[in-house]
């Protein structure tokens, strides 16, 4: 068999849809360590272009196969030094902790040590890119203290540098962490009529203006950071690419793709339509679910309402028929919601930047969601992550 005749009739079909001129790509995240270079064969007769590493060992084993090879970095990780307390973040009460094995994003420490990696790992021969996951402040799916962060020390001094008034953001995020934790206030449903549509949202921002002050500081933050580690690569002559919150959740995190879309190569939207485990980082419906479920709405007469509203600042409430948190996690966002955050990306980055949708391999509905995502101006696809049996699923995209 040959290799243009393995590739199935329907890739060929996508991939002509594409709008871009070059042929787009079908990456996978992670590889068979033990049968490397046979799975690489067949991974490229499957018509995959790329595959991404968190491991640069395996580079040497997968380089003569010729298939393009982007090697991960993981920003602000103190997964080693976890009990390092001026690495933590600092979350609005004061308290210091780890949250998802990321610390604070303005800590030079950090930031260099990201740095340093992304050197090393840029000059290893033969790869093509770097991609560059976590490059964010911690998430929703962390829980509120965890996501209400930082105010430690490095975020205080990075704030007076940038000229944002710290005590103001301080002040509003606390305001709105005691709102949130007042069940009382939540259940009686006081505090939830402001977020109900954007004429409320507006008014409830102007009177307090640390919180946009907040989101600002944190994309100004990240864009710095990202921009620093795009230059070392750019100047090793590779790509760059990003795993990134989907356009939706980037801003909650201090991710911007237009600030990014200057020198990033590759945006990878994280967009699983629903993920089966926990914690569901960067899955939409944990991100949104997580902090409601921490304040225990779940069974209760408000669960419909914080769906709802949830659902709404995602724009997702028309394709969304779930009402429960519960129904959400189960089933997902359906592919054209998932589709339109692509559309939505390609808009925030323009016509000359890759999107390649990071999708989950063992998603059912993978078929569908691949051929929407194509038709709607993606020009890749990056499965997560590799499984031995990840024919089976290919073969199912393929039969769409
Ligand atoms: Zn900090």
């Amino acid at each position: 068999m040959t290799k243009s005749k393995s590739l199935p009739q329907s890739f060929r079909q996508l991939r002509e849809k594409s709008p871009k001129s070059h042929a787009p790509c079908f990456w996978i995240h992670g590889i068979d360590e033990k049968n490397t270079s046979e799975t690489v064969e067949k991974l490229k007769n499957k018509g995959f272009s790329g595959v991404v590493l968190s491991d640069p060992r395996l580079v040497e084993k997968i380089r003569p196969s010729g298939i393009e090879i982007w090697l991960l970095s993981s920003c602000f990780r103190v997964n080693d030094i976890a009990d390092e307390q001026s690495t933590m973040c600092m979350d609005v009460t004061g308290r210091k902790q780890v949250w998802l094995g990321g610390g604070c994003p303005n800590n030079p420490i950090l930031a260099e040590r990201n740095r340093d990696e992304v050197r090393k790992l840029a000059g290893v021969p033969g790869i093509k890119g770097i991609i560059l996951d976590r490059c964010r402040f911690i998430p929703p799916v962390a829980g509120l203290n965890g996501f209400l962060t930082c105010f430690d020390e490095h975020c205080e001094n990075k704030a007076k540098e940038l000229g944002y008034d710290f005590n103001q953001i301080r002040k509003d995020v606390r305001f709105i962490y005691q709102l949130l934790k007042s069940k009382k206030q939540i259940r009686e449903r006081r505090g939830l009529m402001w977020f109900k549509g954007p004429a409320g949202i507006v008014e409830w921002l102007m009177d307090h203006p640390g919180l946009l002050e907040w989101l600002r500081f944190r994309r100004d933050c990240i864009t710095e950071h990202v921009r620093s580690l795009a230059d070392i690569v750019h100047h090793a002559g590779l790509r760059v690419g990003v795993y990134a919150y989907t356009p939706s959740l980037a801003p909650l995190v201090g991710q911007s793709y237009v600030d990014w879309s200057d020198f990033v190569d590759v945006f990878c939207p994280i967009l699983f339509r629903k993920l089966p485990y926990r914690p569901g980082e960067g899955c939409l419906t944990w991100e949104i679910t997580a902090i409601p479920d921490e304040l225990g709405v779940i069974g209760t007469s408000i669960e419909s309402i914080v769906t709802s509203i949830m659902l709404s600042w995602t724009r997702m409430t028309g394709p969304v028929t779930d009402r429960t948190i519960s129904a959400l996690r189960a089933n997902g966002i359906p592919p054209e919601a998932a589709a339109r955050e692509v559309i939505l990306a390609r808009s925030l980055v323009g016509k000359n930047r890759d999107i390649f949708p990071v999708l989950y391999l063992e998603d059912p509905l993978l078929p569908e969601t691949v051929r929407l995502m194509f038709s709607n101006t993606a020009n890749g696809m990056n499965f997560y992550s590799y499984k031995d049996n990840w024919e089976k699923h290919m073969e199912q995209v393929a039969q769409e």
